[in-house]
């Protein structure tokens, strides 16, 4: 069986809140297994069905030197019982370069290292292997992916009604299958932690069979993908002194929080509104000075 259990709902007791009239609620994705995290297991779930249905034994997929999506696909490879391979963009890397992809190779990845890795090529290769393989999207974001976002938003529903759900978008695939699986009135914002003059809409538009509208925020982008300042690196220490049980971290998980506060503090929400943050995981990629967490 390809399942692990649900993830916590958690209120956010926050006293830097306690004058805003509002109600803050955490997802806890970041819990759901120690490697396979956050949102990467909930697009990965239904492509692992699918695979295993199609009776494929092995699984290749593509990724930056730093992707989280890459360790997740390699953790998930190993708790299945697939084989996996990885092409990662960056002759010059190897499996030691980094965290990410050494904790890969560990999972026993196979990892290929790839100067260009452009549609064109991705297209290529997935052709070319269609047959030994089952092939996932960079970031992992299809229709399955959005299948098993939709799952964690039953998952919300089934404990609260958010007037609005929030979460960090790289690729926006996690935000389409929010949308996709909101209810009544709830809106989504997504957070933008990159600079991409407009990809995303587009991208998260194509994944939608649903007709809805939804928000991307470009206030907290912090430079751009990866890059931080002093300022979100302060906010991400102080939150977690107040919120212990807490952990985040400085590519998507710290950006979004900042700005979901900001929001907050600058009343841009109603009085009484219920607003529910996605925990998307991702904690591996946390900068070594905000302290060990593994
Ligand atoms: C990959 C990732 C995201 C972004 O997901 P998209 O579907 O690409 O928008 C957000 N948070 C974390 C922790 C991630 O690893």
């Amino acid at each position: 069986m390809i399942q692990l259990p649900p993830s916590p709902l958690q209120l956010i007791d926050d006293p830097l809140l306690k004058d805003f009239p509002v109600k803050l609620y955490i997802k806890r994705d970041d819990l759901i297994h120690p490697e396979i995290t956050g949102n990467k297991w909930r697009k990965l779930k239904y492509n692992l069905i699918e695979a295993r249905e199609k009776g494929f034994k092995s699984l290749m997929t593509f990724g930056g030197a730093f992707s989280n999506h890459i360790y997740a696909t390699s953790a998930a490879g190993k708790e299945f019982g697939f084989k996996t391979t990885g092409i990662i963009r960056g002759e010059e890397l190897t499996a030691t370069s980094n965290e990410i992809l050494m904790f890969s190779k560990i999972n026993g990845m196979d990892l290929i290292f790839l100067p260009r890795l452009n549609y064109g090529f991705k297209d290529k290769i997935t052709r070319q292997y269609k047959d030994d393989f089952y092939v996932i999207p960079e970031g992992g974001s299809n229709e399955f992916a959005i299948k098993g976002v939709v799952e964690m938003m039953d998952e919300i529903y089934a404990e609260i009604t958010p007037d609005v759900v929030c979460v960090a978008a790289g690729t926006g695939g996690t935000l389409a299958g929010i949308i996709t699986g909101l209810r009544g009135e709830t809106k989504a914002l997504g957070f933008a932690v990159l600079k991409d003059k407009g990809l995303m809409y587009n991208f998260v538009s194509k994944l939608l069979t649903v007709e809805k509208e939804f928000n991307i925020i470009n206030d907290y982008i912090f430079g751009n993908y990866g890059k931080t300042t002093l300022e979100l690196i302060k906010f991400i220490i102080e939150f977690e002194k107040r919120n212990p049980s807490i952990k985040l971290e400085q590519v998507y998980t710290g950006k979004m929080m900042f700005g979901v506060y900001d929001m907050i503090q600058k009343g841009k929400f109603k009085e009484g509104t219920t607003i529910c943050v996605i925990h998307t995981g991702g904690l591996r990629g946390r900068m070594k000075q905000l302290g060990e967490i593994f």
